[in-house]
């Protein structure tokens, strides 16, 4: 009897949570359910509390306590789902891990197809997300746009429709451990990281509980991160609008010249003169911006600052590896 149940493949539900307090009951009796059906396998769900201002992190030790199968992180502050996704990955121990959303927007009831497919071998099982209840038009609009603009600009091939729910194997997770950027664009490493893929498609709910984390400004900056993390072009794209501007106004020079050569001198074209000088003023401060996007990165990565801190893993407290 012993002898089998170590034989069982280990699955880690890694759950980033952010004052998820009034969600994460409901989120257990659902996941709960599933685990149990699934008696080939053993499961491990663990919750990375990041920072969490609510009652989050009590929750999850009363979770933990009621069920050894629950293990919890929690974060020394909030630091974003992408490192508290990092942190889970660095702690988790199964054989495949499959990453959800604390307010059940990731249908739970999907992981017995995603653990088939697994077991055929593919690395990384992605869910595609087939519509988007309970967002705006202009929340897809914008989306559906941005992934055009990033496929475009980088060579790698980034999903659409696809978030960071999704199983995966030993291999992806090792993969995705040992890229320790930080601003990180988890999205792209998925893509950028290779191995066999296959999605599967389904529909997102609205949430269960709880307010979304995400505000514009906060999808701006991801969308900056995740175009300055993979793509150099826009430094690319100012080097070429340089040259062109140079080059027309070369031309244009010649041709004041020529004129004034022949025709002499006249005091005119203010107008003509504030308007170029404007606009080049701007195109420098743009281009600029952009120099001053990559340069951020630069200035963020060479200080080489761990991507997270913990405070505790299972009530034991952690400390920062020097
Ligand atoms: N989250 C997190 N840290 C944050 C923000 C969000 O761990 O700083 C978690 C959050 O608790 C949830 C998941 O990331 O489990 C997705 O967040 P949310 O539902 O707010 O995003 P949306 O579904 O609206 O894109
Ligand atoms: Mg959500």
């Amino acid at each position: 009897m012993f002898e089998l149940t170590s034989e069982r493949k280990k699955i880690t539900l890694l759950i980033p949570c952010y004052n998820e307090e009034s969600g994460l009951d409901l989120l257990y009796n659902r996941v709960s359910k599933i685990m149990n059906n699934l008696e080939d396998y053993e499961f491990e769900m663990l919750l990375v509390n990041d920072g969490s201002r609510d009652g989050t992190l009590e929750k999850m030790k009363t979770l933990r306590e009621k069920d050894e199968r629950v293990s919890y992180i929690n974060l020394s502050r909030n630091f974003g789902k992408e490192s508290a996704m990092l942190a889970g990955l660095d702690y988790c121990n199964g054989d495949a891990a499959i990453i959800l959303d604390a307010d059940l927007q990731d249908p739970p009831e999907l992981i017995p197809q995603m653990i088939e497919i697994w077991e055929t071998g593919v690395a990384d099982v992605y869910a595609r997300r087939r519509s988007r209840q309970g967002e705006s038009f202009l929340k897809k609009w914008s989306s559906h746009r941005y992934y055009q603009i990033l496929q475009h600009l980088t060579s790698i091939e980034i999903q659409v429709d696809t978030g960071d729910f999704r199983l995966l194997d030993r291999q992806a997770i090792q993969a995705l451990r040992s890229l320790r950027e930080g601003q990180r664009y988890t999205k792209g490493l998925f893509s950028w990281i290779g191995y066999r893929k296959q999605e599967i498609l389904f529909d997102r709910e609205p949430r269960a509980a709880g307010k979304t984390k995400w505000n514009y400004w906060k999808l701006i900056g991801l969308a900056v991160d995740g175009i300055t993390s993979f793509s150099v072009v826009p430094l690319r794209l100012s080097s070429f609008l340089g040259l062109t501007i140079s080059a027309v106004t070369f031309l244009y020079m010649m041709f004041t010249i020529l004129k004034t050569l022949i025709f002499g001198e006249a005091v005119a074209g203010y107008p003509s003169l504030m308007s170029v000088m404007l606009f080049i003023g701007g195109m420098q401060l743009i281009v600029l911006g952009i120099i001053g996007e990559y340069l951020g990165r630069i200035f963020n990565e060479v200080k080489h600052r761990p991507n997270y801190l913990i405070s505790e893993y299972n009530g034991k407290k952690i400390f920062a590896e020097s």
